[in-house]
């Protein structure tokens, strides 16, 4: 019998939490993928924590006909090259290639995640953090259950912590995994009084 409690996923957006994103554009070609800062040394921090990581990406530049899925494919063949050199290992990569409105799978929506749970039963949304940078993201962490990380200056919702970073967002992304899986002591536990006397 497997205890799947551990089994812990981390979703990533692409464009903004891993790379730079391009002004009015996409990234079309190898030579403009740009890590953002200290991604790199970040995701081999946090990757530990986490039984499988993944990358859901919207990159409906496809469809619009602005560039290949082969295109695409190398991209993410040099962005999955390089983290793997670094010691992180990422399970997949799912991109929507098509328009806005025309699909089941373009975040917000959720036919990415329902394709990939397919795949790989052993993720649990409800055991996972999302990192995203956009509203749609949010909006698909919350719909399956995850835990949302928004990556940006201002988050779209109150409840939804924001940072500068994926490197700025370390410390409570590591937090959500250790701390939500001990459910007995976030839901049961009162805060400790440190003024209170010790009853007999
Ligand atoms: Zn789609």
């Amino acid at each position: 019998m497997t205890n799947n409690s551990s089994k812990w996923t981390l979703f990533l957006d692409r464009d903004g939490v891993i790379n730079k994103r391009k002004v009015e554009g996409y990234i079309t070609r190898v030579e403009e993928f740009e890590f953002l800062p200290e991604v790199v040394d970040t995701l081999r921090e946090i990757s530990p924590f986490f039984h499988r990581i993944f990358i859901i990406t919207n990159q409906q530049g496809i469809g619009k006909g602005i560039m290949t899925i082969e295109a695409l494919l190398d991209i993410h063949h040099f962005l999955s090259n390089r983290l793997r050199d670094a010691g992180v290992y990422i399970n997949g990569i799912f991109f929507c290639p098509h328009l806005e409105g025309t699909c089941l799978c373009r975040k917000p929506a959720y036919g990415m995640i329902s394709r990939l749970v397919h795949i790989f039963t052993d993720v649990n949304p409800r055991q996972s953090v999302f990192v995203g940078d956009d509203i749609r993201d949010i909006l698909l962490a919350v719909r399956i259950g995850s835990n949302p990380v928004f990556i940006g200056s201002h988050s779209p919702f109150p409840h939804v912590p924001a940072f500068a970073s994926l490197s700025d967002a370390k410390e409570h992304i590591i937090n959500l995994r250790t701390t939500s899986n001990q459910p007995f002591y976030r839901t049961t536990s009162k805060p400790y009084k440190q003024d209170k006397q010790p009853q007999p």
